[in-house]
């Protein structure tokens, strides 16, 4: 076994233990783990200072998030409806999502697949593995796959080489990409022996969900600088959340901060209507401001594109330009295909 699967066979599930360590009450963590799973990793919890604290928030269950409204929902961005064949998403035309594994090693409360995770849909069993190839074959406008989950680097690597293998393989396919979490919340995945099976794969986009300042670990750090060094192109999308980085000098630092990684800016999420994350909203104005904040202070090559994901699969739009007709309590977007979308434009459950 090697060290990230032990690291990975003790993660944290038992909110008593956590509560008792920071001495607070379990009881409404209790509540809330009953409905959205709890699981963290030892690494990740190691970097909570205080209950409450941006990283607190990110992997502890809140009351909050018993909170519901009609327009929060299990899938949001209609993946389901997206999906031709179990473990595709196909929104767009020349590039498709393939969801590898339901698994993730920290469960954050504000994922969009939350409350879907640890359901049987999302793992990806070998018939299946070949349905999703025959797919991704058979439509030549993919130009791109980018695989996800659940968390794709929980692959044992002689997993992961036959997926990349497969998919380099299938002529029309130029571009593969990764969007992970594990750089994060266990560096130790990052390790020799997967640094270099990508290194065999080009192009390689990683794409890493980071959040906070505080989560520019030296591990981290240190797997990046491993993995820019054999030419993976390494990018971050960081969702805005209130109470985590909605203040515009911790947005700053975690840009600065990436860029100093190697590792380049790509999009700021606004939050998706999930049930169980209403709480982590903040409104498109505020947003909106924070990213002035950034375009006047930072170089280009480290402000994000502040995007929403429209409800329904509309795609993602630019919270800028065209795409806002309207702000106010119920903001309205226009999608990709002209369509206005209402988003609302406010937080709930606190
Ligand atoms: C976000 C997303 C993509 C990737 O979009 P990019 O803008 O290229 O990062 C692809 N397919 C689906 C279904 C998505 O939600």
């Amino acid at each position: 076994m090697q060290e990230w699967q032990k690291q990975l066979a003790h993660t944290v599930t038992s909110v008593e233990t956590v509560a008792g360590r920071f001495g607070v009450d379990p009881e409404p963590l209790r509540e809330a783990a009953a409905l959205y799973p709890f699981r963290v990793t030892s690494h990740y919890l190691g970097l909570i200072e205080a209950p409450g604290d941006p990283i607190w928030r990110q992997c502890m269950p809140d009351s909050a998030e018993l909170f519901e409204d009609v327009r929060l929902c299990v899938d949001p961005l209609a993946e389901d409806r997206h999906s031709p064949v179990p473990g595709v998403v196909h929104r767009h035309p020349d590039r498709a999502l393939l969801l590898v594994t339901g698994g993730c090693p920290t469960l954050c409360r504000f994922c969009f697949r939350k409350g879907r995770l640890d359901s049987d849909a999302l793992e990806l069993s070998s018939s299946r593995f070949d349905d999703a190839i025959a797919y991704l074959e058979s439509r030549p406008g993919i130009r791109e796959v980018i695989l996800t989950g659940g968390e794709p680097l929980l692959l044992e690597d002689d997993r992961l080489d036959d997926i990349l293998t497969v998919l380099r393989h299938i002529d029309h396919i130029d571009i593969l990409r990764i969007h992970s979490r594990a750089p994060i919340v266990l560096p130790a995945r990052i390790t020799d022996s997967l640094v270099s099976l990508l290194q065999g794969v080009s192009p390689l986009y990683l794409m890493i969900h980071v959040n906070h300042p505080r989560e520019l670990t030296s591990e981290f750090a240190d797997a990046c600088a491993r993995l820019a060094d054999t030419g993976t192109v390494l990018g971050s999308q960081t969702v805005l959340m209130r109470g985590v980085n909605d203040e515009p000098e911790t947005l700053e630092a975690l840009m600065r901060g990436l860029l100093r990684l190697r590792v380049r800016p790509y999009y700021l999420h606004h939050p998706d209507l999930t049930a169980g994350t209403g709480h982590f909203r903040t409104t498109l104005e505020h947003g909106r401001r924070l990213m002035e904040y950034l375009q006047d202070r930072l170089p280009g090559l480290a402000v994000p594109r502040y995007v929403v994901d429209l409800a329904g699969g509309l795609g993602k739009v630019p919270v800028a330009g065209d795409c806002v007709e309207s702000l106010g309590s119920t903001a309205i977007l226009r999608a990709p295909n002209g369509e206005r979308v209402e988003v609302p434009n406010k937080s709930w459950g606190e």
